[in-house]
């Protein structure tokens, strides 16, 4: 019994020491793990830190992404914060403290990933908007309400902008992207619209169906609105074809186009003007810049007697010769000058000297006009001698070069329209007499 008694004391006994070395090897155990947690949650506040200066450096004091910023750099961005998410998850809590710790860190690491998502959203958008517009809409921090576009994007590209722009934080940034995106879906909206409304008349260059004046007048005020040049072009171009006189008169071969180059003025061109009314013929006005700049009523009277306003360059300097930007400006500016009196962009654009060449139609998408009977009043200035210059020359399809800004040429225009008409001839705008040349 005794015996028996002692064995299983010394059994408890030593039972009893194996579960104090297990303790032992637990409580170590358990002492080393959370060391180790400690220092996973250590490294991952300071990762954190270095991360948030990192985000923080790629935004400018207004929230817009800084240039230089590689996109390189915003992936590694993108690792870390993946990285965290994965260590934090790893990380077991034994304490309240490490609770404690974790909760900070995975506050941090949300807030990190926020301002991630804020740097690449905003990237992306600089991106799309570098894409479709011709200079980013948003350099300056400032939106370019009248930026011209090298594309108009489709509504999935739009609707991919605008996802992105919904989870932008509400700053200066989103607020002017916001304006930049109304824009374009005015754009998109502008030019499906004309596509449709298009389609009754024209297809495939081939006219279908006249449009009446209303309608045309809308089409033609809708297609001035597009702000990407080859878009709106081939609208205007579409809208020439059907400004063309309807068939029975297309038999009238004997087709003359009054053009006056040079003007305004404000003495011999409203002269012209009179004549031309008295006369009821229309007739085409190539103005300069620097002459619509100084009779801006002249410009005025001629756009609401319903004559045709085209473009001669800003101060008659031969295109082909002078720098780009000068080109640039010289057809711009003169656009931008009449457009500020008519409300309507000139779509003809008659080169001074008749001179053009590639960089000259690279420039512009407008159509160049050029004349092909020259009344040499320029030269003469003597009313008799323009009159047998126009006599001598003219024939079907004329399109007759006059300068507006010579009181001479005013006192020939009588006889030389009275002869004209005698003689059987119809007066065009140059965008009536075009298709025909
Ligand atoms: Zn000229």
């Amino acid at each position: 019994m005794v015996i028996i008694i002692k064995t299983k004391y010394k059994f408890l006994l030593s039972i009893l020491s194996v579960l104090l070395v297990a303790e032992v090897i637990i409580l170590i155990f358990f002492i080393k793990n959370i060391h180790i947690q400690q220092q996973h949650l250590n490294a991952i506040n300071k990762n954190q830190e270095t991360l948030k200066v990192q985000l923080e450096q790629t935004l400018d004091e207004q929230q817009f992404p800084k240039k230089n910023v590689p996109q390189q750099n915003l992936k590694q961005i993108r690792a870390q914060v993946k990285e965290d998410q994965t260590n934090l998850a790893t990380v077991k809590t034994f304490s309240n403290d490490l609770k404690k710790e974790k909760k900070q860190a995975q506050s941090k690491q949300a807030m990190n990933q926020k301002l991630y998502d804020e740097v690449s959203g905003k990237q992306k958008t600089q991106d799309l908007l570098g894409s479709w517009y011709q200079e980013d809409p948003l350099k300056n921090h400032q939106f370019q309400e009248d930026g011209t576009l090298k594309k108009i994007p489709s509504t999935t590209e739009i609707k991919e902008l605008e996802a992105t722009v919904t989870t932008l934080p509400n700053d200066s940034f989103k607020a002017k992207t916001l304006l930049v995106l109304r824009q374009i879906k005015q754009q998109r909206i502008l030019v499906d619209t004309l596509q449709k409304e298009m389609k009754p008349f024209i297809q495939k260059k081939q006219i279908v169906k006249y449009p009446d004046k209303e309608k045309l007048a809308s089409l033609n005020e809708m297609s001035r609105n597009i702000k990407e040049p080859e878009t709106q072009q081939h609208y205007l171009q579409a809208l020439v074809l059907l400004k063309k006189p309807k068939p029975k008169e297309e038999n009238n071969k004997k087709m003359v186009a009054l053009t006056f180059d040079d003007g305004p003025n404000a003495s011999s061109t409203l002269d012209i003007v009179s004549i031309l009314k008295k006369h009821k013929v229309t007739a085409t006005f190539f103005m300069l810049g620097l002459m619509v700049d100084q009779n801006k009523e002249v410009v005025e009277t001629i756009h609401k007697e319903g004559f045709t306003i085209a473009n001669h360059s800003y101060s008659h300097k031969d295109l082909t010769k002078i720098s780009a930007a000068n080109r640039q400006s010289e057809i711009n500016v003169t656009n931008e000058k009449i457009k500020a009196i008519t409300g309507e962009t000139p779509i003809y654009l008659r080169p001074p000297y008749g001179a053009f060449n590639k960089a000259v139609t690279d420039t512009t998408p407008m159509t160049i006009s050029l004349w092909n009977v020259d009344s040499l009043d320029w030269k003469s200035k003597n009313p008799k001698a323009i009159e047998k210059e126009v006599r001598q020359q003219v024939k079907e399809k004329s399109v007759i070069l006059m300068h507006d800004i010579y009181p001479t040429t005013a006192q020939s225009l009588d006889n030389v329209i009275t002869y004209l008409k005698k003689e059987g001839y119809s007066f065009y705008s140059i965008e009536e007499l075009l298709p025909y040349l």
